[in-house]
């Protein structure tokens, strides 16, 4: 049997999850925007039941939350969404870093073709961006810093309390994409001073297809963003598009057992991190980014001498792990982040990652272990 150890690519849903959405399927399946029939009260009833849990557990407003497809389309939105008015304005300088998802590095790059100014932190191995590298690129014309809470590739989590602090007296929008953390570290919008948070279901116990922009009323006024479709104005216009509303339902169930859950998480997490630390003993390793500062759920990790494509081609049959490159059969690249981070060559064609969730008993990486031994891996 194939052990799953790929949950920062995406979760198993929670039985529970799956149970409240089949019942959804079965006995709310009207449009949550028809308004002449029980059948479409029903459906609105159930998304707002929805919303307003997790709007409760970000402590925001209900309508603080925007339901969307996933993190990339909440990414695109706040980045695409927030161009009109930079250039109506003039502040069209963006801060963000080198080691973000792609869903936030091609939306900056377009924005970039349209003349805004991008400014990319690299970080170094750790894997940290400062609050420092922040404070001293922000301008009169600086519209926006948006930074990852924690990478998917490493793990390592930012110091988004520290930098939503230095923004909080400047006029400087601050969006999070909070993909990896959202419902698995504790993060208050208010708190943390955000304006913008990106979350998606399928990384926390939910479905696939539904995720989440939270969007902060300073004063009870919508920041300046527009949408990026349009359509039926759902979700006040900034997201038209009829709601999923078995998805938003799985969405918010996997919220509430999260919420139960969190106090433990992360011991549970750690534990299993330590089994993971000291089984990779054995062979000759390099964990890449801060192991302090990073998520107790994975571990990027390179074995010098051993190439990591090799490598899960060789264990594929016992683990699904992955390298989280973009590998084509023609073209073969190592890693945007870990390469922004600098380091080794050595270290990037040989890492891969990690990630794992409550329902492995014990994670045995003894045939991983034996691959990279039989692979040649050095000192
Ligand atoms: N941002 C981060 C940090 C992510 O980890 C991911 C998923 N790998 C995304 C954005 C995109 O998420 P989704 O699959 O929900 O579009």
């Amino acid at each position: 049997m194939t052990v799953y150890l790929d949950y920062s690519a995406s979760a198993p849903v929670h039985p529970l999850v799956l149970e409240e959405m089949i019942w959804v399927y079965r006995e709310a399946y009207g449009n949550a925007g028809s308004r002449t029939h029980v059948f479409g009260q029903r459906a609105a009833e159930i998304v707002s039941r929805w919303r307003k849990e997790i709007a409760d557990f970000l402590d925001v407003d209900s309508n603080e939350v925007f339901f969307t497809s996933g993190a990339t389309e909440s990414n695109n939105l706040v980045l695409l969404g927030l161009q009109d008015y930079g250039k109506r304005t003039g502040r069209t300088h963006i801060i963000s870093t080198a080691l973000e998802h792609k869903s936030i590095l091609e939306p900056l790059a377009f924005l970039a073709s349209q003349g805004f100014d991008i400014e990319l932190i690299k970080s170094d191995k750790t894997g940290l961006i400062k609050a420092g590298d922040i404070s001293t690129r922000l301008r009169d014309d600086t519209l926006l810093v948006s930074i990852h809470h924690a990478n998917n590739e490493t793990g390592v989590i930012q110091p988004i309390g520290e930098i939503g602090r230095l923004l909080r007296d400047t006029d400087v929008f601050f969006h999070v994409d909070a993909a990896q953390t959202f419902g698995k570290l504790p993060l208050s919008i208010v708190q943390f001073n955000i304006d913008f948070l990106t979350a998606s279901a399928h990384k926390m116990g939910g479905p696939q297809g539904v995720g989440l922009l939270g969007i902060r009323r300073k004063s009870l006024r919508m920041p300046p963003i527009k949408p990026i479709m349009y359509g039926g104005g759902q979700e006040h216009g900034l997201r038209p598009g009829t709601l999923p509303v078995p998805l938003v339902a799985g969405f918010g169930k996997a919220v509430s057992l999260a919420r139960q859950g969190l106090s433990t998480w992360k011991e549970v997490m750690l534990q299993k991190k330590e089994e993971v630390l000291t089984q990779l003993e054995a062979v000759p390793h390099h964990v890449n980014g801060s192991l302090e500062d990073s998520m107790p759920n994975m571990i990027n990790v390179s074995f010098p001498g051993v190439n990591s494509e090799a490598l899960m081609l060789m264990t594929k049959d016992k683990y699904a792990i992955s390298n989280g490159s973009a590998c084509t059969s023609k073209d073969y690249k190592p890693s945007h982040v870990l390469l922004a981070m600098g380091l080794p060559e050595e270290l990037l064609y040989s890492a891969v990652r990690i990630s794992w969730g409550r329902d492995e008993e014990t994670i045995d990486l003894r045939a991983l272990i034996e691959a990279v031994e039989n692979l040649g891996g050095q000192e």
